[in-house]
């Protein structure tokens, strides 16, 4: 049997345009992985990665392994950071020898800040190195807004079916498999996209909603139902990235028959449009006065934990909840945590725990993060933070959340780390000692990831607009680049048919 020579890299950032903090190669590097680090350190994870290397170890491929580098959500990449990513991914695959294909993962959603489609920019330099007979086979995130360009670049490719991403390392084998029946040329996969004009704000891209979940069902079931369909992915867009690729998109892999991929989208696509007001559950948003008023009415009755979540938190430091928290308590245990705060995580290193000191808590990332909190803090714990992932998405991975403590701030403990990240999984408490039964109230900033976890576990979620950098009410935000006549920024918009759009007949010719 010949063994395939396969290279295997990722670079994926989710980014909030409109964030003043770029998201640079520090930031990239602390998360790379290359060589066997990346193929030891990954293989067996909930990543793309994990998925990659699991189906190239059972067909006994060699893997050839570039950079692995994911930042999860933040603001723009650097243009040095991108370009640095760029040449070393292009630059392995040009000077990797003879190699039989290329499985990457990139998110679909990074920007710059000159840069509205640096996924399609990898991608063009990768062709213009190394032309297109190379099958390349790309996954990205259900969160991608992607060009048709990209696509146009791709072999084939695959999106996350679910937020919570829970399948991100099967996603990364259907990809895999797909490369790997085009080299044993038991499939020839032709990949259709058709964008459809409606963007939700993320809150509302859990895949667990109706009509959503059923868009889900009618996508993933595909190739089960459609003979001669290899894959299916619905992209929902990320409304925090200001882009003219803004927005729904479909994708669907067919065996050597383009039209039949197309036509599928295309059904998949009027199903979206049709739904839209339907996918867009603003009654599920509360403001902040009656959010707190109705999470503390449903925590003085039930048992278990109510979970407030701040969605719009990009950065994780809002302090619109945790402020009126801090002042109105009382008796009830409120806990939150992952404040991202290094200055204030700094001081309590240095002061130690058992120490009292006046803190400025949070609000510091932007004028739209709600300013800090000016309070007496008790340090219950500090130190460094580094520990191995074991929720659902970050299952294995190394987490190093850098100097970090835990505080009492008045009635509420709060755990301040030097690393942003947002809280998904029961990690972010039991790590600094908290217990989330004993709780009445825990302040998250996810917006889809956490219900993996605590949705089941909950009395209630309970969503807060505040005026961060991530509203349900896209109308609050700056767009320069997102097309006109998008939904529901536009809500009198229209949509042209697709059937009468040849833009994805570019995806590919012949
Ligand atoms: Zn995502």
């Amino acid at each position: 049997m010949t063994a395939w020579r396969i290279a295997v890299g990722g670079f994926a950032l989710e980014s909030v345009s409109f964030l003043p903090q770029e998201t640079g190669l520090a930031d990239f590097e602390r998360e790379a992985r290359r060589g066997t680090a990346l193929i030891d350190g990954l293989a067996g994870s909930a990543t793309v990665a994990g998925g990659f290397l699991e189906v190239l170890a059972q067909a006994g491929a060699e893997v050839v392994p570039l950079v692995y580098t994911d930042c999860s959500a933040a603001g723009p990449a650097s243009d040095a950071a991108f370009e640095h990513y760029r040449d070393e991914i292009v630059d392995g695959i040009a000077e990797a020898g003879p190699l039989d294909g290329v499985l990457l993962f990139l998110h679909g959603a990074m920007t710059t800040p000159t840069r509205p489609d640096p996924e399609g920019d990898l991608l063009q330099a990768l062709r213009d190195a190394v032309g297109f007979d190379l099958p390349v086979m790309v996954a990205f995130d259900l969160h991608a807004n992607l060009s048709r360009r990209t696509a146009a670049l791709c072999t084939a490719l695959f999106g996350f079916h679910f937020s919570p991403h829970t399948d991100m390392a099967e996603t990364g084998a259907r990809a895999a498999r797909c490369l790997l029946a085009r080299l044993k040329g038991e499939a020839d996969p032709r990949a259709a996209l058709v964008k459809v004009p409606v963007v939700l704000p993320s809150i509302f891209t859990a895949t667990g909603l109706a009509p959503l979940a059923d868009l889900v069902a009618d996508t993933l079931s595909l190739p089960q139902r459609v003979p001669g369909i290899l894959d299916a992915s619905l992209f929902c867009g990320f409304a925090y990235g200001d882009t003219p690729d803004l927005g729904f998109t479909l994708a669907v892999v067919a065996d050597g028959n383009f039209a039949l991929a197309k036509a599928e989208a295309e059904r998949l696509a009027r199903r979206v449009w049709f739904l839209r007001e339907a996918l867009l559950h603003e009654e599920l948003v509360a403001g902040l006065d009656d959010g707190l008023a109705t999470a503390k009415r449903i925590a003085a009755q039930e048992r278990r934990p109510v979970v407030v979540l701040e969605h719009a938190d990009r950065l994780n430091d809002s302090t619109y909840a945790l402020r009126r928290f801090i002042e109105e308590a009382g008796e009830l245990a409120v806990h939150c945590p992952y404040l991202w705060d290094p200055e204030t995580a700094a001081a309590a290193v240095a002061a130690g725990a058992g120490a009292r000191l006046r803190v400025s808590l949070g609000g510091k990332s932007s004028a739209r993060a709600g300013g800090p909190i000016t309070a007496e803090a008790e340090v219950l714990w500090a130190g460094d933070k580094v520990f191995t992932g074991t929720g659902p998405m970050r299952q294995g991975r190394r987490i190093d959340l850098g100097p970090s403590a835990l505080l009492r701030v008045g009635g509420v403990t709060v755990s301040v780390i030097s690393v942003s990240t947002s809280a998904i999984d029961l990690d972010a408490l039991t790590q600094f000692g908290i217990d989330f039964a004993a709780q009445d109230i825990v302040l998250l900033r996810s917006k889809t990831h956490f219900r993996a976890v605590y949705e089941p576990l909950a009395a209630a979620i309970v969503i807060v607009d505040t005026p961060d950098w991530g509203p349900a009410d896209l109308t609050r935000l700056p767009y320069r680049l997102a097309p006109s006549g998008l939904f529901p920024l536009d809500r009198a918009a229209e949509w042209r048919d697709p059937s009468t759009d040849n833009g994805a007949d570019r995806a590919k010719a012949g």
